[in-house]
């Protein structure tokens, strides 16, 4: 399987990029992501009895080619066990009632969906670098769920080291011991005197100085890394299975949306085959997303435009995944993508109803998509129902992926909604729906009065760059 840039490009100097280049590389160097020239297909048969981590080995080794058999099957079995997702499940489906389900995939270390994709990864990233005798240092910004699923990945990997920058004082306590009680020599938090969006920015401003970078062997792992994405594949397939009773029935799934990363697995799997009705989009009031699956008009907003919300997750003006969707709804056409992607930066937005993109909205109105939106105060009262229905406790995203999802449920079509993290990742929400603290997993209670490990800096590349040299030269 080889890769190319959505924008037409090379990676890491390759016209048709191997995965274990794009596994290392993230961004290609036109700014384009990442795609497997072709969708292998699925043998439903085959697959519906495997467990977990077969039925993983089985998808993946069809994404990459360029790691032997068994090294691959090492890496997936060490990956995906019991010890570190709960259950020999991994992603168990729970039934609220007949036809409606909740796909668990937030049973993993820090307790929501991107330990799935985070734990390969660092496991991939172990191995190929170990073989290239290469070394890296992640640079991450996060302002919560990202960067402690990637430490929990990437703590005591030989060849990493992790420098992650959070808003000093800006996250909930629990988020904050969950990154901070960490003490494994490899990870290092940067606790920032400013807000996610001078993390972000510090990041791409170090990332920016090629010197430097070159120098430091910089990397990133964010959700623009394709493995990422080819890891959530995975539950989609398991899901199914759980769900259905023979290969050919139709499922519909809903999924909350940030980044687009989730759900564009959903929609990678169906091209592979499953059987997927409707792709059923979730955003929360920042539904850029909702708007462009009604209406055809994508017009992504600027950060001041960025409400915070109860689902903070979700809480993204620019969905980068969505650029690997669009890519395949211009018929994998580059030079149109380049021109959309113009038209972005020059008017802020595109209109796909527009007629010269008549075959692009069709594609984008038969690939299965729906989206609707939803509210603080729905948020709540969906928290609040399925509490009273079904004795089920559910999380703020969640929340709004059962909301949506239930707009758009049908008599005889089973309904999975994607459960992406634990409620008690977010507490003050579930005790405003509800009136009760979540329970926490045994390893989680107490935790904010461990010892934590952090350094604060000044809102300054500079200093962040100081911070590295120092633990680096
Ligand atoms: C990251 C995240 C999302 C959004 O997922 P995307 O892949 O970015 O669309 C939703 N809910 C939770 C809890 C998350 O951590």
């Amino acid at each position: 399987m080889r890769y190319l840039s959505t924008r037409g490009g090379a990676i890491g100097g390759q016209e048709a990029a191997s995965f274990s280049t794009v596994l290392l590389e993230g961004l290609a160097a036109d700014g384009g992501l990442s795609m497997p020239e072709a969708y292998p297909q699925a043998d439903l048969d085959a697959w519906r009895v495997l467990s977990y981590p077969a039925l993983c080995f089985e998808i993946v080794s069809r994404f990459v080619d360029d790691i032997p058999r068994d090294a691959l099957k090492t890496i997936i079995a060490k990956t995906y066990t019991p010890e570190h997702f709960g259950s020999a499940d991994i992603t168990p489906v729970r039934e609220l009632e007949p036809g409606l389900s909740l796909l668990c995939v937030s049973n993993g270390p820090t307790l929501a969906f991107k330990d799935i994709a985070l734990q390969l990864l660092g496991n991939l990233f172990e191995y190929v670098l170990g073989r290239e005798g290469r070394a890296i240092n992640i640079l991450g910004a996060t302002s919560g769920d990202t960067g402690s699923s990637a430490e929990y990945a990437m703590r005591g990997k030989r060849g990493i080291k992790v420098f992650m920058l959070s808003p000093h004082k800006r996250m909930s306590a629990f988020q904050q011991a969950q990154m901070y009680a960490l003490d494994d020599p490899n990870i290092f938090n940067l606790a920032v005197e400013g807000t996610f969006d001078c993390c972000q920015d510090i990041v791409k401003e170090v990332g920016g100085d090629a010197s430097f970078k070159q120098q430091y062997q910089l990397g990133a792992v964010n959700s623009i890394n394709w493995a990422r994405v080819m890891a959530q594949i995975v539950y989609y397939f398991k899901g199914y299975f759980a769900v259905t009773r023979k290969n050919g029935d139709p499922l519909d799934v809903a999924v909350p949306s940030g980044n687009f990363g989730n759900i564009l697995a959903a929609y990678i799997a169906k091209q592979m085959g499953l059987p997927l009705r409707r792709l059923i989009l979730a955003t929360n009031e920042n539904d850029v997303l909702d708007e462009f699956f009604k209406s055809g008009r994508y017009r992504p907003r600027s950060p001041e435009e960025t409400h915070a919300t109860s689902s903070p997750s979700m809480d993204i003006s620019k969905a980068s995944n969505f650029e690997r969707y669009l890519f395949d709804c211009v018929g994998r056409n580059s030079t149109v993508l380049r021109e959309l992607w113009a038209q972005l930066t020059q008017q802020g937005g595109f209109d796909l109803t527009e007629p010269r993109y008549q075959k692009c909205w069709q594609r984008v109105q038969a690939s299965g998509f729906v989206s609707g939106r939803s509210t603080h105060a729905d948020r709540l009262q969906t928290i609040r129902d399925i509490y009273q229905r079904y004795g089920v406790m559910i999380d703020p995203h969640t929340a709004d992926g059962v909301k949506v999802g239930r707009e758009y449920r049908e008599v005889g079509v089973p309904l999975l909604c994607v459960e992406t993290a634990l409620p008690a990742k977010f507490a003050a929400t579930i005790e405003e729906a509800l009136g009760q603290t979540p329970p926490r997993p045994e390893v989680y209670v107490g935790i904010e009065q461990r010892p934590q490990h952090y350094t604060v800096l000044p809102a300054d590349a500079e200093a962040v760059k100081a911070f590295m040299r120092g633990q680096l030269d």
